[in-house]
């Protein structure tokens, strides 16, 4: 196929971007991510091997994590900053290794403001974030000056590092968007006031980097087009911004969407692909520069459908190019079904950011670690028999056979996935399929022979040289009077809809399968019409694109009543959910909240009989009138043939039947792809 002639699948994603003086070979912007590796120098050859993978498999245009211009800036103590010509070094590693496949890089310059975990933070206004335990100091005239000088100095050390260019952040809530926002700047000088003075800091900075870098240098301004906050932008300051920033020497604008302290989902699973996107194209005829879009934007498909209607020029994405570092070169070979496709779960992306240790991908365990976790073809080829096809034997089975084994796969169940099939089944996690495919494929790629319907025992497993069980888990059953009553089910035969369930439910368990099957039970099934789920989620949470009501695209939530009224239970002391991912876990309590579920802690579990569920709480004992009780107790690890076999250095046990306690997909896959790497 020529390069030059339209792809004749994704023939929008595909077409090449003129930005005057250079050309994007295609409209896909690897958007800024936290990974962990900017903090440190010594890590800064990881951070090479990283994004020199992702340009390898064609990214035209990436851009880093955020690098602060001075210390006030840091996102946290001893944060990544570029500040100091002696730190440009390290930075060449990275730009060398993208330039090495032809790609280009921009670095990203975000200055943090009042969200910095640290008390050297400053803000227009001394306000402190509802995030952060630090109150800001308020920037005097002299500071502000010094504010702009640290980005156009950061900007020209990029360029002297070897930087195509930057992304000055502005959105999202940081510095920038502090001060163009009425809610956290509260000046009345010439930096705070009416809208022109609000934006003047943002606009200043991009006209003094554009001064201090030339013409010939990339500049991205992530513009926050959405804030989701009390005290957000109205639309007309919006575009007045844009128009600004692009007067004042912007390349291109990006897309923000939310502040970090805004209670709207933004980027979890359970927002609809591409529901921001219209925002983007709402702008687009303001302004003359390339506008880039971004969020829930993770299969080409959809990239090309929000490209086609005319939302933006470019579309950002992050996540998925961490699931996926091929994520450019499949798509272009028309491989679509080979992506591993980025499920927004957050578990071990901004999880892990959050908890300050390295990112990395629940469905990528390579991700950050491209030169530590290396699939070397095998030496020796092995014959390797993989016991079960939940998501530790699916990435132990295709990492071994990928590496050259040669791999049996048995699973017992008529189709493989394991949980990730009772995943898929909740409403917002629909992600789920995508894995699912993604190993179907890749177990077809690979050459793994499936054997599918078959259970397995010690004596099948005669001749292979190397044995690896990883049998799953079965959930735990519970010692309780009336444990055999009709009412009681187990969450395994409600989500795979083999009982029906009334509508008064009770969930023994609030861990993420409890929270699971209550938002199965009260959530209807999402439109399978991406842009009608979209909309419909809007509504939901209170998002107006049209900015009718309120700045900042805000309005009065519209949820749906609920399907049914439930209850979700668990014996600890203390709010149910508090042990739920910490980006997501406030997403899943407040979705429920909206469904007027009700979550009672400290719960002592009596019996169950024709009237209901008997408990206790605080001394009282209360019925809870229910048709149905499911049981989300945790499970067990179920690994019968490891009694059959025994403990021996060719039987191997990974995932749920390794460690029950703290089951997730995430350790699952990592430890099935690390024993798969060498064995
Ligand atoms: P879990 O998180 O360990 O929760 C089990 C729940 O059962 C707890 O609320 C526990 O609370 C209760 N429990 C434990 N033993 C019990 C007993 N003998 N009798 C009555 N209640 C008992 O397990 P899970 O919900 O099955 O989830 C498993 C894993 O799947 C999680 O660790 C998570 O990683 C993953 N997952 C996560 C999500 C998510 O984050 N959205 C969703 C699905 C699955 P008390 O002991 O206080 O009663
Ligand atoms: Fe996407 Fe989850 Fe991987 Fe993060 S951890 S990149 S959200 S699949």
């Amino acid at each position: 196929m020529s390069e030059l002639a339209p792809h004749p699948q994704f023939p929008h994603l595909f077409a090449p971007l003129d930005l005057g003086f250079c050309t994007l070979p295609n409209r896909v912007l690897m958007g800024s991510m936290h990974t962990g590796l900017e903090d440190r120098a010594a890590d800064f050859p990881k951070l090479a091997a990283y994004f020199g993978e992702r340009a390898a498999a064609g990214l035209g245009l990436m851009v880093t994590g955020g690098f602060a211009p001075n210390m006030s800036g840091w996102l946290k103590p001893l944060g990544g900053t570029l500040r100091w010509p002696w730190q440009v070094q390290r930075h060449r590693l990275v730009t060398r290794a993208v330039h090495s496949h032809g790609a280009r890089i921009c670095l990203q310059i975000l200055h943090s403001g009042r969200y910095g975990y640290h008390p050297l933070q400053v803000a227009p206004s001394r306000i402190k974030a509802p995030i952060n335990p630090f109150t800001p100091r308020a920037l005097g005239a002299g500071g502000i000056e010094r504010q702009i000088r640290a980005f156009a100095n950061t900007a020209r050390l990029a360029r002297e590092a070897g930087y195509d260019g930057v992304e000055v952040m502005g959105s999202e809530g940081y510095l920038l968007n502090q001060f163009t926002a009425p809610r956290t700047n509260h000046r009345d000088d010439r930096f705070g006031g009416d809208a022109t003075r609000r934006m003047r800091f943002a606009v200043e900075i991009v006209r003094r980097v554009r001064e201090a870098c030339g013409p010939d240098f990339i500049l991205i301004y992530r513009l926050s087009m959405l804030d989701l906050v009390e005290g957000g932008l109205p639309w007309d300051e919006v575009v007045q911004q844009a128009k600004a920033v692009e007067a004042a020497g912007a390349t291109l604008i990006n897309t923000g969407i939310g502040w970090h302290e805004a209670r709207v989902p933004t980027i979890a699973t359970s927002v609809p692909r591409a529901a921001f996107t219209p925002i983007t194209g709402r702008l687009r005829p303001h302004v003359g520069i390339p506008l880039i879009t971004t969020n829930r934007i993770n299969m080409p498909a959809v990239a090309e459908q929000v490209l086609a209607r005319g939302d933006a020029d470019m579309v950002s994405m992050a996540r998925p190019l961490l699931a996926d570092p091929e994520w450019v070169s499949k798509s272009r070979a028309g491989r679509a079904a080979s992506i591993n496709t980025c499920i927004a779960c957050n578990q071990a992306c901004l999880d892990h950011v959050f908890q300050n240790t390295r990112a990395t991908c629940l469905v990528n365990p390579r991700a950050c670690h491209e030169s530590e976790l290396v699939y070397h073809p095998a030496t020796r080829p092995k014959r390797i028999a993989v016991v079960g096809a939940g998501p530790a034997g699916l990435a132990c089975a295709t990492v071994a056979a990928g590496r050259g084994h040669r791999v049996t796969l048995f699973e017992a169940a008529s189709e493989i996935g394991g949980q990730f099939n009772y995943a898929r089944r909740i409403p917002g996690k629909e992600e789920f399929n995508e894995t699912v495919r993604y190993f179907n494929n890749r177990l077809h790629e690979t050459g793994v022979d499936v054997r599918l319907g078959t259970r397995v025992d010690g004596a099948a497993l005669h001749g292979f040289d190397e044995i690896v069980l990883a049998t799953g888990v079965k959930p735990r059953d519970l010692t309780l009077e009336g444990r055999d009553h009709p009412k009681v089910l187990g969450y395994q035969e409600v989500l795979a809809g083999r009982v029906s369930v009334g509508r008064r439910v009770a969930i023994i368990g609030a861990g993420g399968i409890g929270f699971d099957v209550a938002t199965f039970l009260v959530e209807p099934a999402r439109d399978p019409d991406e842009a009608g789920a979209a909309a419909h989620w809007r509504r939901e949470w209170g998002v107006d694109l049209a900015y009718t009501d309120r700045p900042g695209g805000l309005v009065d939530p519209q949820p749906d009543a609920p399907a049914r009224e439930v209850w979700v239970l668990q014996r600890s002391p203390g709010r149910p959910g508090s042990r739920l991912g910490k980006t997501t876990g406030w997403i899943h309590r407040a979705t429920l909240k909206s469904r007027r579920v009700q979550m009672l802690g400290g719960v002592e579990y009596l019996k169950v009989d024709d009237d209901g569920l008997h408990i206790r709480v605080a001394g009282e004992i209360h019925v809870l009138p229910v048709d149905h009780v499911v049981v989300c107790a945790g499970q067990e690890s179920n690994r019968p043939l490891l009694d059959e076999l025994g403990v021996r250095p060719d039987v191997h046990v990974i995932g749920g039947a390794d460690v029950a306690a703290e089951l997730d997909a995430k350790r699952a896959i990592a430890q099935g792809s690390r024993l798969a790497a060498a064995l």
